[in-house]
């Protein structure tokens, strides 16, 4: 930005001036010029390089590391013997796995209890597809008690693991940091805080057990600060993604005390976008409890599928999680918790070395100064003959062009990929993502420079830049009123590059400064927008690319001046320099564009479906046993080969059949009726009083479980009240035939005691028993997969279901 338009006169008498300058303009400027592009350049690359260095998870350390400190490979140990094998909620290996826990824990000379009980979901959410939700649960609670205790802090894992996966990463990562600080905080003086550790279980089926410790433990009752901790992937750095409200002195104690601080305020709203919940949901769920969420979440494409071994960990991340939950677990085992309330919340980043936070009432001012810093830089170019009113509105309304442009093309691309490669379509990410990423981000360039290549000569670059700054900065006010942790983003970037720009203005052109001062606020843009568009990848994987490519975009467009390096001077250059010049500016658009499909095409190759690498793939079995109908069922939008072999023709509703599985529609197709029984509904009593019965029911799956599930017929009774093992349920009407139902996980043998008060409209009421076991690889017509070919990390993968109604 900043350069004056060439002086060009039709006076004869200056025509040698002209052509002196004007060479002057095409050999000696230019050179001046490149210099101080490459100049630019490469402090934003080193800029950038020190960034993404700095979000690295730390080198794992080894086994005979000082027993103060936290050792990855020593807690690897652990990760091997709690994912050995799947071990979902309920089963023989989850029985194991606890007692594996209990034994270290006890070894540790912790006070250490098993909590059993069955539990609702966190919040009893009735909204759940199935019905009311519970589950058996059998927490593992530990305590070291504090010297001076001025609250309590704890530290939760859940050691369950999904139904088709070991869960090698989700959770044995969050579980066995958890038994590792514990040794290491044992080996050490003890803290003036009590520390508890909960390693919960059913976190996979409904939160039921961070739920039932939450609610109703007794050392849960005065709460206290929660560190969770879990992983979303195999690999990356440990992300602080979420926190309860009012964080300020807690993100401080962040920044303080864990050695890797990565986290953004901006994560906290990204997540609220999300489906995800996790155990900290429970715990928020209940009075008194404050904390922080954290997780590694890149290589998505194992989560919740039986590739999520411990050997597909990266122990750095492990580490990572080691070497922030100690320092956090010695902090707040240190502070007076009463103090952890700050009233506010914290705008919080990562920069090189550290974790900047400022308060959120710093938010808006920032943000109304970022704007009035662009308004004064547009007013002062304005007064300076750099740009017209004309120029600065089209400036403004242009660089709205590639913030849309971007996403859109981004998302394009990855149709386009995921048209080529359909398997895609069930992954959160793919194996090999970088190609991809790469690909996406060099789109984005690739537009913008084309943007930039093609208003530059009209509207000028001085105008343009203003233009983008202004978005920025109205984009700083929008998010500042309405997501006030993603302010930062673009504020911070404004402010750096109006001042910039005033500088600019205030300096000789010619000198070092103006490059100097727009370079710093480039820097700044990179620093600040970087590490989102880096951790936004994995955070939504390459189907929401587009979102990445907006912030990279927008890091574009904050430092544009320092894109306009990179192209000859602008002005009213004539004949063959302006060509040349107009040949020189299209050349980073072309490279980027290059760049785009090479990258692409890369991804492409490198990322094939193989045997370590299998196409994801969904099946479940449904028989109704009054019937003895049986089906296929898939959620595939279009069905893999090896699904296309099970299932046909439209997506189906089977929710009349199957109230458990909800209102989903699924591909459908004939399967044989294999002899498993659906479970037992006993009468325990029957009474009537007035115009209520009231039905105490004993569920009994025939077979080992992962769930039970039992609905009533809405239109043979209305249900008044419920309870389930003891514990009274929600009765909100369900849609559809099955009115009211529960679901119960991990259903114990002995079965499971229902008690329904009914206002009866018919002489019997109808009830509908389901239950839902593995085994889907015994069942008569099952073909096993070919090696490529593998499972979608679901909670209903692999599901055999047997049902029927009992009319009671
Ligand atoms: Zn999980």
């Amino acid at each position: 930005m900043g350069v004056p338009p060439l002086p060009t006169t039709k006076r004869r008498s200056a025509a040698a001036t002209a052509l002196v300058r004007s060479a002057d303009r095409a050999l000696a400027r230019p050179r001046r010029r490149l210099a101080a592009a490459v100049a630019a350049l490469v402090a934003l690359v080193a800029v950038g390089a020190v960034t993404l260095l700095d979000l690295r998870a730390p080198e794992p350390r080894p086994a005979d590391t000082a027993p103060g400190e936290f050792s990855a490979a020593r807690a690897y140990e652990h990760v091997r013997v709690v994912a050995a094998r799947t071990h979902v909620a309920g089963s023989p290996a989850n029985d194991q796995v606890r007692e594996h826990l209990v034994g270290v824990l006890r070894g540790l000379g912790l006070e250490t209890e098993v909590q059993d009980t069955v539990a609702p979901e966190a919040g009893q959410l009735s909204g759940a597809a199935g019905g009311a939700t519970l589950a058996r649960v059998r927490n593992v609670v530990a305590r070291l008690p504090g010297t001076d205790p001025t609250g309590k802090v704890f530290l939760v894992a859940h050691y369950d693991s999904v139904q088709v996966g070991p869960g090698g990463n989700d959770d044995a990562a969050g579980t066995s940091t958890i038994l590792e600080v514990a040794r290491a905080l044992t080996a050490g003086p003890r803290p003036r805080n009590d520390v508890i550790f909960v390693l919960t279980d059913a976190e996979e089926a409904c939160l039921c057990g961070a739920a039932a410790f939450a609610s109703a433990h007794p050392l849960a009752a005065d709460g206290g600060v929660v560190l969770n901790l879990e992983a979303r992937g195999s690999t990356g750095p440990v992300i602080m993604f979420e926190t309860s409200e009012r964080n300020a002195a807690l993100v401080d104690a962040f920044g303080r005390a864990a050695p890797h601080p990565v986290g953004t305020s901006f994560a906290v709203e990204i997540y609220r976008a999300l489906p995800n919940d996790t155990d900290f949901t429970a715990f928020l769920d209940e009075a008194g409890f404050v904390g922080l969420n954290s997780a590694y979440i890149d290589g998505g494409a194992i989560y919740h599928t039986p590739l999520d071994t411990p050997a597909a960990m990266d122990r750095a991340s492990l580490q990572h999680h080691g070497d922030n939950t100690l320092g956090l677990a010695r902090e707040f085992g240190r502070v007076d918790l009463a103090t952890l309330d700050a009233g506010h919340d914290a705008t919080y980043f990562p920069v090189p070395g550290g974790l900047v936070r400022y308060p959120g009432w710093l938010v808006l001012p920032l943000a109304l100064l970022a704007l009035a810093g662009v308004v004064a830089l547009g007013w002062l170019a304005r007064r300076r003959g750099r740009v017209t009113t004309g120029r600065l509105a089209a400036g403004f309304g242009l660089a709205l062009v590639p913030l849309v442009a971007a996403p859109v093309g981004a998302t394009l691309l990855w149709a386009g990929i995921t048209a080529a490669r359909p398997g895609y379509a069930e992954l959160l990410d793919p194996y090999r993502p970088t190609w991809y990423r790469l690909a996406v981000l060099a789109l984005a360039a690739a537009l913008l420079f084309t943007w930039y290549a093609l208003t530059r000569r009209r509207i000028g670059p001085a105008a343009l830049a203003v233009g983008a700054l202004g978005w920025l900065a109205l984009l700083g006010v929008l998010l500042a009123v309405l997501v006030p942790g993603g302010a930062y983003l673009v504020t911070l970037p404004a402010l750096a590059g109006a001042l910039a720009g005033l500088v600019a203005l205030a300096t000789r052109i010619d000198g070092p400064w103006p490059v100097v001062a727009v370079t710093l606020a480039g820097a700044v843009a990179v620093v600040v927008l970087l590490p989102t568009v880096v951790l936004l990848f994995p955070a939504l994987g390459m189907a929401m690319g587009g979102v990445a490519a907006l912030v990279a975009v927008l890091l574009g467009l904050a430092a544009l001046p320092v894109v306009d390096l990179l192209h000859p001077q602008a002005g009213g250059q004539r004949g063959t320099v302006a060509l040349q010049a107009r040949r020189l500016g299209a050349l980073p658009a072309a490279a980027a564009t290059l760049a785009a499909v090479v990258f692409a095409g890369v991804g492409l190759g490198v990322d094939r479906f193989d045997a370590a690498h299998p196409v994801p793939t969904h099946l479940m079995y449904a028989l109704d046993a009054g019937t003895g109908q049986a089906r296929w069922l898939s959620h595939e939008a279009e069905p893999r080969p090896w699904t296309d072999g099970y299932v046909d023709g439209d997506p189906v509703s089977v929710a009349d059949e199957f109230p458990a599985f909800g209102h989903e529609r699924l591909l459908a197709g004939p399967a044989q009726a294999a002899g498993l029984p659906a479970p037992r509904l006993d009468v325990l009593a029957d009474t009537t009083a007035g115009a209520e019965r009231t039905l105490r029911l004993r569920l009994t799956p025939q077979r080992p479980a992962r769930l039970a599930a039992l609905h009533v017929d809405a239109g043979t009774a209305t249900v008044l009240r419920a309870e389930v093992a003891g514990r009274s349920v929600p009765v909100e009407p369900r849609e559809g035939r099955w009115g009211f139902g529960v679901v119960v996980h991990a259903p114990p043998a002995e079965g499971i005691e229902v008690t329904l008060t009914v206002a009866p409209k018919a002489g019997q009421v109808a009830f509908r028993a389901m239950d839902a076991s593995d085994g889907l690889d015994a069942l008569p017509g099952f073909r096993p997969r070919p090696p490529d070919v593998g499972v979608v990390g679901s909670h209903s993968s692999e599901l055999l279901a047997v049902a029927r109604t009992y009319p009671l």
